[in-house]
């Protein structure tokens, strides 16, 4: 199917039920509303000139335009490019350009990003760029005038093959790609998701992780039109109080988000006081997460079947997934088996052979979901994608002798002290049972002796009595090999993030290089 037609098969099936709420506007879609919605913008933009091919960019905050954006682009084969709403000019230029986008969607401001002063700033610099129509705005009631109400768009001319979309990945490594998908690509992968996660018509995801990226495009729009199930979108960007309301709400049965989103709205002054009692399901992805928040979360936001994802832009994104009756240690010390349709094999980075179970090796993923490749970027998807169709992920893992995988750690985060591996998952799995640690990233910074030092790099529950250095040593001592335990310590009241909600290790490992004691 193209997304189009497996659209129209959910308006054809559940006409009457809930697809999109937008709870900060109170505004509300049902399947047969959404689609007609979907209709008229695409036909406003076949009646603005975009064709079949055209790259179309969307660089906004959550609102339901984005879900309207994407489904409309995919109507009529134009590609959507989405741009992460955390940059400014210098990249938004860059993703421009790069991908020759023609019309250009965006917010018009949010919190101190002023989006429309962004653009004007570049506009003129970008050859491509022939429009630009803001949310919220006259100019998107001026781009619907041109469509025609009531229009019905056909899928002819359009192959399931096609690319509809360039997602750029997070950036927590580097700077950032653009993986380039096709419908085939990502609306299987939000179908998997959602089967294996048994989404029906009745299900009602709450979606507060960032559009932009496919956690929310994929795992929760695709996953849902898919199933009739109905998207919620509880804030234009996270917010836990207001995801929490909006679960509350809306009787969410299905709630997203990174780890350290979850520990967010776990910790918020007043959480026992809201109704979760709704959730029964959701998706914790993006980063291992936490023994003690794992409890917690299906303890205390009765997520009792929460699944647990691995993925990344470049493969739709998902390839291994826990499934329903797993138990809390799988669901805890691995990500779960490999989707339906996809091939896993682990590695030996440096020579390709594959290594027995158990052992730790390099995750390749084939199938379906493997990206049409960067946009642009010969050398670099050659890099990533071999003769044979892997891509390589750049993760460390290993695979238990029952299929479950446990993920290491980034190649790119290994730390070698004299000659030992270290993986820092391991020593932040351990720390993060100290009292006092909120939050904790451990990181290799150059040491003269040792190649490299283990640094830990701590967020205080309480700022007013924090962890010292030689509390931490002691709290290890015994109990993790000498050359596992930090050596260092930075107190922080954050960490550096990509907008999908990870660390930026890159960036802790650079600022505290020098400053080793
Ligand atoms: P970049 O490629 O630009 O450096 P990125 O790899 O973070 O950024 P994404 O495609 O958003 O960009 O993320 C994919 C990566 O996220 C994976 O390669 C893996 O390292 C990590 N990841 C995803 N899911 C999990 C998970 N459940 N547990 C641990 N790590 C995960
Ligand atoms: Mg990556």
């Amino acid at each position: 199917d193209t997304v189009g037609a497996n659209l129209d098969r959910a308006v054809a099936a559940w006409p009457d039920r809930e697809a999109l709420v937008d709870v900060p506007s109170g505004r509300r879609w049902t399947y047969a509303q959404f689609g007609a919605a979907v209709d008229e913008l695409a036909s406003a933009l076949l009646a603005s000139g975009v064709a079949k091919g055209d790259r179309v960019g969307i660089w906004a905050v959550n609102c339901p335009e984005w879900v309207l954006v994407q489904y409309a682009t995919a109507r009529i084969g134009a590609i959507m490019v989405n741009i992460n709403p955390a940059y400014r000019t210098h990249e938004v230029e860059y993703v421009l350009k790069q991908a020759g986008i023609s019309l250009l969607f965006a917010s018009l401001s949010h919190k101190t990003s002023d989006y429309r002063a962004m653009v004007d700033e570049v506009r003129g610099r970008c050859a491509d760029l022939r429009e630009v129509v803001y949310i919220g705005d006259p100019s998107w009631d001026a781009l619907l005038g041109r469509g025609t109400p009531g229009a019905r768009i056909t899928e002819d001319g359009l192959s399931c093959d096609d690319p509809i979309n360039i997602q750029y990945t997070s950036g927590t490594t580097g700077f950032p790609k653009g993986a380039t998908l096709s419908h085939h690509n990502i609306l299987n992968n939000g179908y998997f998701v959602g089967e294996l996660i048994a989404y029906t018509e009745q299900d009602r995801i709450c979606i507060p992780v960032p559009y932009y990226h496919c956690f929310g495009m994929v795992m929760g729009n695709l996953a849902a039109t898919s199933h009739g199930a109905c998207m919620v979108i509880p804030a234009p960007s996270f917010d836990p109080k207001a995801t929490l309301e909006a679960v509350q709400q809306e009787r969410c049965t299905s709630l997203y988000g990174v780890p350290t989103m979850f520990i967010a709205e776990l910790n918020l002054p007043g959480f026992a006081s809201y109704d979760l009692s709704s959730l029964r399901t959701g998706i914790m992805a993006g980063s291992p997460c936490p023994v003690e928040v794992m409890k917690r979360v299906v303890a205390e936001m009765h997520m009792q079947q929460v699944s647990i994802c691995y993925g990344m832009t470049e493969t739709s994104p998902v390839s291994l997934q826990t499934r329903m009756d797993d138990d809390l240690e799988h669901r805890t010390g691995t990500v779960g088996r490999v989707l339906p349709h996809i091939e896993v094999k682990i590695v030996d980075p440096a020579t390709g052979v594959t290594r027995p179970r158990g052992t730790a090796g390099e995750l390749c993923t084939r199938g379906y979901s493997v990206m049409l490749g960067y946009w642009n970027e010969p050398e670099k998807t050659a890099e990533a994608v071999d003769a044979g169709r892997w891509m390589h992920t750049g993760d460390l893992a290993v695979m238990r002798e029952d299929g479950y995988v446990e993920i290491v750690g980034r190649i790119k985060d290994m730390i070698i002290r004299g000659g030992e591996n270290i993986y820092p998952r391991e020593i932040e799995e351990f720390l993060y049972a100290h009292p006092k640690i909120q939050d904790v990233q451990v990181v290799g910074v150059p040491h003269d002796r040792y190649g490299e030092e283990v640094l830990a790099c701590v967020i205080p529950h309480d700022p007013a009595d924090p962890l010292t250095l030689d509390e931490l040593r002691t709290f290890c001592q015994g109990r993790l090999a000498h050359y596992k335990i930090p050596t260092g310590l930075q107190l922080l009241d954050s960490f550096p993030m990509t907008v999908s909600g990870k660390v930026r290790k890159v960036e802790l490992r650079e600022r505290f290089a020098g400053g080793q004691r």
